[in-house]
């Protein structure tokens, strides 16, 4: 069984910085939750690691979003972390999936999500009225593999040129195949399953980054290193943790490691908030439930959880709202 960590850490005398994160746990209960197909699980299962990874610095209060809004049949990708480690996300279409693999034998994530545009947003205490402005960072999408286009955003928009590295292993329970490294035929993907057989076997990744202190000749040195190095998902899937993936990439720079966290899906939707939310809708729109349906659900985007409104709450509703 793997634990999720996630650790911040710097290197080469502070020329460097690295965050690092095993994921397999929570991008499976994203998964499970959003019961999304092989390819959307690898891009969900991306983008919830990259988002962890990019707000692995945040102080309290933070939050860091970042969204694919695709051309592609995927849709919006969405993954939003705090300083925690808690992270949540989804996909507008869960059953988006690619039919053939690409010609590295991987899930063809590219296919389902196109081009477009990546939005990466940090905001700080706007739950509690600090009306700080947000910054908000956007590139177009110009890879579709996720792990790229992040290393474009941080490069483009932040000016921090950065290498990326992120994965996701999906296997068939009962079944050999594994969709992401087996170099495939083109029937393993398109075998029959059930998503209830579909799991995540290992996710995680890793971002290197170049600080301003940092020359050309250590930036040779971590390329030269990092093309030696086995693929996040391999590191992972051969029980690796995020320390040893780091050590791996670096080679014989040093590692000193700042903070280490757990890191976990976790949505701060309640029956409370959905409540909130009907209440805010005005008391036409409630009237109209409670004749129609006699009371209401309410899905969390998040987390796909749903929300049973009774008529009785409705009813309650109905007095306060306005
Ligand atoms: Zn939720």
């Amino acid at each position: 069984m793997f634990t999720d960590k996630l650790i911040h850490a710097t290197a080469a005398d502070n020329r460097l910085r690295c965050m690092a994160t095993v994921t397999t746990s929570l991008v499976g209960e994203a998964c499970r939750r959003h019961r999304t197909s092989p390819t959307a699980s690898a891009a969900l299962g991306r983008t919830l690691t990259g988002g962890l990874l990019l707000g692995s610095g945040l102080k309290d209060l933070e939050k860091l979003t970042v969204h694919f809004d695709c051309d592609g049949p995927i849709g919006d990708i969405i993954a939003q972390a705090e300083p925690s480690g808690n992270v949540r996300g989804y996909v507008s279409n869960p059953e988006a999936d690619a039919t053939l693999m690409n010609d590295r034998g991987k899930l063809d994530v590219r296919s389902i999500v196109g081009g477009g545009k990546l939005y990466v947003t940090r905001d700080a205490g706007f739950e509690i009225g600090l009306m700080k402005e947000p910054y908000r960072g956007m590139v177009p999408i110009i890879s579709g593999e996720i792990g790229e286009d992040i290393a474009f955003y941080l490069a483009r928009s932040e000016q921090v040129n950065s290498a990326v590295s992120l994965g996701v292993l999906m296997t068939v329970d009962g079944d050999d195949a594994t969709w992401e490294e087996t170099v495939g035929t083109h029937e393993s993907s398109t075998a029959e399953f059930s998503l209830d057989s579909l799991r995540v076997s290992a996710a995680g990744g890793y971002i290197v980054q170049m600080m301003p202190s940092a020359d050309n000749g250590l930036a040779a040195h971590l390329e030269r290193n990092i093309s030696r190095a086995p693929s996040a998902t391999d590191m992972v899937r051969e029980g690796f943790s995020p320390v040893e993936m780091l050590r791996t990439v670096l080679g014989d720079l040093d590692l000193l490691v700042l903070e280490e966290k757990e890191p976990r899906f976790y949505c701060q939707c309640s029956h409370e908030r959905a409540l909130l939310i009907i209440s805010a809708l005005g008391r036409e729109e409630i009237l109209d439930m409670l004749e129609k349906d006699h009371g209401a659900e309410l899905i969390c985007h998040f987390c796909n959880e749903a929300y049973q409104i009774t008529e009785d709450e409705l009813l309650g509703l109905v007095q306060t709202a306005t």
